[in-house]
């Protein structure tokens, strides 16, 4: 078989970038993507029949070794949609599937951190260092404030006047082309995009195409010079070969899907690629360099089974799984502000208050129309509770009239009036993955680890709730729900050596030449930011590096 220079697992913030830039250099470079490409017209929709929301491997156990996901290798995907959510006891974790990763469905904010969320990272790296990273990431996905003036960002800046904290609101940068009118531009790489529209759907991928997401910007130019994208190959195994690297993989839903939703059909470089070897349904290729980029979770599994499982990479250092961090996520929800919200306008976020001197950050959230439609009922009872909550405790005799009705225009005029907040904070960073006995990923998080944090975070949120004049839901620690995340982070963390991480501050595997991470795993401890610019400018970091070497 002929060597790949780059196989690259996984084509989100961390592969898309090192691909782009390998083939930039001239380096022949495969991307691996377990999920789609995903077209305009193929994104799932709010109340569509067979919409494609999730993606799901067949978790049958099975009675080997290897894990309950993948041990069955012929058997593909029970389906192959837009997001994964792995259930862990303590913890949920949501992620994104398909050619672009998580910038299909992200909520688009750029943010670079504070100077203090690098305490602590391996020499070199510390912001003023990554700053031309951050730049160049900048250059390739142009974030830019919203330039509309909307109800909500209104609403937000206004209660922050109110609570004493206007100089923390931001309008976050958005990597979105926000253009003017309805006309259709060319990107600057070829992609075809329209204008923002406002909807509100960016978390459900955008069927405008006017997210700068990952596949009409880094991706389009790394193909447009060569590199090859196979989407739909998951990647379950790696073990050296020869002076490189060869990497398993099987088809989840074969050339065919792929063909369908418009991709490149399935072209392997001749030589490289092996159909018959390995167990069945599966199949080879090979690399003198291997970069993994499946995100925390993805590349954290893949390593933890290369070394305690399949025993193809014995040596990684001992840290493996660890730092684990859901980056102190926090959410909360705001009904019946006496301040109109019009959360149904704009897109996913829109506005920020930066309390990083507090180690936290808090975004306000759309609540789109055509998902709110689905649950009308739903919303006007939550709604009505609270409202008859707060009646019997504040006394407020006009709203007890005016939530008799429970019709559409009750749930709209309702849903004026809510809002949604994201926080994010540096928490303890202290999660570990794990392979339990029959081989599945397992995530060690005790629920208390961050509670000085989101104590902080309940305060603001409270001052917030009097600002607006609404009822705040703020989730409790007695609460029976377990806490989610949308970002990830840690599992292969950066170290000095291997007793303190996996990979290096260049993103090399302590123990094996010529193999690479590059995405969210290897952040050590909880950025308390969105997370996405930097796993991109660290990318950028990685790649240029490799790529200044002979
Ligand atoms: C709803 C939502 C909103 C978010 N909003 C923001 C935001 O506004 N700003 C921000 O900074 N961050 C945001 N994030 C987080 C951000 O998307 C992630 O931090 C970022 O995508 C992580 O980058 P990554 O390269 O590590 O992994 P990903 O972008 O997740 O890419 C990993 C890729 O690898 C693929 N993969 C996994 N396993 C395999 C395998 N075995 N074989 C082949 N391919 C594989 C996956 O399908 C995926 O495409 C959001 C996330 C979500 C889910
Ligand atoms: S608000 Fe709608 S049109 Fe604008 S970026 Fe988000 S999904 Fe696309």
């Amino acid at each position: 078989m002929k060597p790949y220079d780059a196989i690259v697992v996984g084509s989100g913030f961390g592969g898309a970038v090192v691909a782009c830039r390998l083939a930039e250099r001239g380096r022949s470079v495969l991307v691996l993507e377990r999920g789609r490409r995903w077209a305009r017209q193929d994104f799932p929709r709010p109340g569509q029949k067979d919409a494609p929301w999730w993606f799901e491997a067949d978790e049958a156990p099975v009675a080997n070794q290897t894990s309950a996901r993948w041990g069955r290798h012929s058997c593909l995907p029970a389906r192959t949609g837009l997001f994964e959510r792995r259930r862990f006891p303590s913890m949920q974790v949501i992620v994104a599937s398909g050619v672009g990763g998580g910038s299909l469905v992200y909520t688009n904010v750029q943010k670079v951190p504070p100077a203090e969320a690098f305490r602590g990272w391996p020499a070199p790296l510390a912001l003023d260092y990554l700053r031309s990273c951050y730049e160049r990431v900048r250059e390739m996905l142009e974030p830019a404030p919203i330039p509309h003036d909307l109800e909500r960002i209104r609403a937000f800046e206004a209660v922050h006047r109110r609570a004493g904290l206007a100089d923390r609101v931001e309008r976050p940068p958005l990597a979105i082309y926000w253009g003017e009118g309805d006309a259709e531009r060319l990107n600057r790489f070829g992609a075809p995009q329209l204008p923002c529209n406002l909807c509100g759907l960016c978390l459900a991928g955008c069927d405008r195409h006017s997210k700068n997401t990952l596949d009409l910007t880094y991706l389009k130019r790394a193909e447009a010079l060569g590199a090859e994208v196979w989407p739909l190959c998951e990647v379950v195994r790696i073990a050296p070969r020869d002076s490189g690297y060869e990497v398993v993989f099987r088809r989840l839903a074969g050339g065919t899907e792929a063909g369908k939703q418009g991709s490149k059909p399935f072209a392997p470089r001749s030589g490289a690629h092996d159909k018959e070897a390995g167990r069945q349904g599966e199949e080879k290729v090979v690399a003198r360099a291997v970069f993994l980029a499946a995100g925390s979770l993805g590349s954290t599994e893949l390593l933890l089974r290369a070394r305690d499982l399949d025993r193809t990479l014995p040596n990684l250092s001992p840290r493996l799984g660890s730092n684990w961090s859901p980056n102190g996520d926090f959410f909360a929800l705001l009904l019946d502000s006496a301040l109109p919200i019009q959360p149904t306008v704009g897109p996913s976020v829109a506005a920020a208050c930066d309390a990083s001197d507090a180690g936290f950050y808090a975004l306000e959230g759309a609540i789109p129309s055509s998902l709110a439609t689905g649950h009308r009922t739903t919303v006007t009872w939550i709604t009505r509770l609270v409202s008859w909550l707060r009646l019997s405790f504040l006394r407020r005799a006009r709203e007890a009239a005016e939530t008799r009705s429970c019709g559409d225009e009750e749930a709209e005029r309702l849903l004026a009036y809510m809002g949604s907040f994201f926080l994010m904070g540096r928490d303890e960073s202290s999660g570990r993955l794990v392979l339990d006995p029959s081989g599945c990923l397992q995530l060690l998080w005790h629920p208390a680890a961050g509670e000085a944090l989101f104590a902080r975070m309940r305060r603001y949120l409270e001052e917030l709730g009097r600002a607006y004049g609404g009822a705040m839901l703020i989730p409790q620690p007695w609460w029976p729900l377990s806490p989610g995340t949308v970002h990830p982070l840690g599992g292969c963390p950066m170290g000095r050596d291997p007793s303190d991480g996996v990979v290096d501050s260049y993103g090399r595997v302590f123990g094996y030449s010529n193999l690479y991470i590059c995405d969210a795993s290897i952040i050590p401890r909880a950025l308390g930011v969105p997370p996405a610019m930097t796993i991109a400018a660290l990318a950028e970091h990685i790649a240029e590096h490799v790529t200044r070497s002979p």
